[in-house]
């Protein structure tokens, strides 16, 4: 089945199944004493290596969580004190969000949405502002949004934040990956990452905290001390070799992987545009992930168009909040109206994406919103 959501989650790459699978035939405990112990500590520090590879941090900078969104609640939560501001934006993932919220609820004072424009893009112009009045707290800004592919510059976050002695977090789920990283080039504070959006196992996740950087030692679950004091819990061997793998497997030839996505992401809009007049491609194109592309059928809506081609795995909006029938806040923000919300389908590519597949692709969508396009005239008429 041509898959096209790898922004949901892409599949588990053969070298990250393969070292699952074989660390889940080895009995150890990573904190034991003992050899198999000793053994699956050895392993998981390997992992740790190439996941900070993949970074370009040193191993010591990360924190293993069961994902990105324990990662951010973790930044969040950590980092966060009541009378300082929370500076995020309306387009960040529910994880980054609904936590924002939750720290702030005392004190709703402290939160802070930057405005987005039509484009996508976080006016980061606004930061200044914000911090003209208010100085210190943290900035939390997602590297590249789940539904649009657009990429937030995050040095010019990071400048601004610096000068303010803010925090600097980034949800980089949707970039780590996808895009050659150098978090040192980024110059931020803490990075939120999950394994399963670049081929690795689906429960594993990281947070890359800068070392140096002042944040409180604020863990959300305590008990054995693993990580450091960090993240409570018996560490996931599999999960976290697994992880490595995939970060090992996807930092080989990252650049030119980027590209030939983007050019297949490229040929699918163009595809879709020519045989379908009137569609329209959100975010700011110049600066978004290669392989993620959000359009709207304006007047056809994505649900019955997502029926009409069953054996296209693509997804309404976000699909983090599928089962609630609530239009995508990330379109509602870039100003689209809940109609044309609703008449968005995302696609996303990556690793294993061919050239078939998008042909193929582009053409079942042309067939399905053609079809639906028919059977409103024939309701209508
Ligand atoms: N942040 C972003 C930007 C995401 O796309 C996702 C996954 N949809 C998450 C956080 C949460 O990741 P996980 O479900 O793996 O915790």
């Amino acid at each position: 089945m041509p898959y096209f959501d790898y922004n949901a989650t892409a599949p588990i790459r053969p070298e990250a199944l393969a070292a699952v699978v074989e660390a889940m035939q080895s009995v150890g405990n990573a904190s034991s004493m003992h050899h198999p112990g000793r053994q699956a500590a050895h392993r998981v520090d390997a992992a740790r290596r190439q996941l900070a590879n993949l970074l370009g941090c040193s191993p010591g900078e990360i924190i293993f969580t069961s994902g990105a969104t324990e990662a951010n609640n973790l930044a969040l939560r950590a980092a966060f004190t009541a009378g300082s501001p929370l500076i995020t934006s309306p387009v960040e993932h529910p994880a980054v969000l609904e936590t924002a919220r939750a720290v702030t609820v005392r004190s709703p004072e402290d939160l802070v949405l930057l405005p987005v424009g039509g484009d996508g893009l976080v006016e980061l112009d606004a930061l200044d502002q914000v911090f003209a009045v208010r100085r210190g707290g943290m900035v939390s800004l997602m590297a590249a949004n789940n539904e649009t592919g657009v990429l937030t510059d995050l040095r010019v976050v990071a400048k601004a934040a610096r000068e303010a002695g803010a925090l600097v977090h980034t949800d980089a789920t949707q970039l780590i990956g996808r895009l050659p990283v150098d978090v040192a080039e980024l110059d931020v504070d803490l990075l939120s990452l999950s394994a399963h959006k670049f081929g690795g196992p689906q429960g594993v996740g990281a947070l890359y905290v800068r070392r140096g950087s002042p944040l409180p030692h604020r863990p959300l679950l305590v008990g054995g001390g693993q990580e450091r004091g960090w993240r409570a819990g018996t560490l996931n061997v599999a999960g976290i070799i697994g992880t490595g793998a995939a970060a090992e497997a996807a930092a080989r030839g990252l650049g030119e992987e980027a590209e030939r996505v983007a050019a297949l992401r490229d040929r699918l809009e163009c595809l879709v545009a020519g045989a379908l007049p009137g569609c329209r491609i959100n975010g700011r194109r110049d600066q978004r992930l290669p392989g993620v592309t959000s359009i709207t059928f304006p007047g056809v809506p994505a649900d019955a168009v997502l029926a009409a081609m069953p054996d296209v795995a693509a997804s309404e909006g976000s699909a983090c909040a599928s089962g609630a029938p609530t239009p995508s806040h990330v379109l509602l923000a870039m100003g689209l109206s809940r109609a044309d919300a609703d008449s968005t389908i995302r696609f996303s590519l990556g690793y294993a994406t061919t050239d078939a597949e998008i042909e193929y692709a582009a053409q079942a969508v042309k067939r399905a919103v053609t079809q639906v396009r028919a059977a409103l005239a024939e309701a209508d008429g």
